[in-house]
């Protein structure tokens, strides 16, 4: 016999830095988890969507636990979901994981520079990591 209850699924919803640097990162961090390292367990939720008031991905939003990724302090992502009446299992700021990988100097808007691509990976298996425990 198989478990037929569905597993829940985490929303990863990055911030829409467009035109930030940290932005970036957070958004190629997200695509990192949920197309690279956890495509089974997450999904990825648009902000865009949330502010426009999309209803498929409000109730996603509710319904499942998410971690949000935020650029800077303002915090879009965090605040949307919450405003979308979902709960938060993890808030990240590309910042905060930065200091820990000084080592990775992030540049670029459109594209990111290797420093970038570094962070947004160092910051996607932090997720992942994040998602292995919210999942168990
Ligand atoms: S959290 Fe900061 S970088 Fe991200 S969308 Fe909001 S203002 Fe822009």
């Amino acid at each position: 016999m198989t478990d037929s209850i569905p597993k829940m699924s985490v929303v990863i919803v990055p911030c829409s830095g467009i035109g930030k640097t940290y932005g970036t990162v957070s958004r190629e961090a997200a695509y990192d988890v949920t197309d690279d390292l956890r495509p089974e367990e997450t999904q990825l939720v648009a902000l865009s969507m949330l502010v426009l008031g999309d209803e498929e991905a409000r109730s996603t939003v509710a319904s499942n636990p998410a971690i949000t990724i935020d650029g800077c302090k303002l915090a879009c992502a965090t605040k949307m979901v919450r405003e979308s009446g979902g709960a938060v299992a993890q808030d990240f700021a590309v910042l905060e994981v930065y200091r820990r990988y000084k080592q990775f100097k992030p540049q670029g808007i459109a594209e990111l520079n290797e420093g970038g691509l570094a962070l947004a990976r160092a910051l996607a298996e932090e997720v992942a990591g994040v998602v292995d425990g919210v999942g168990s």
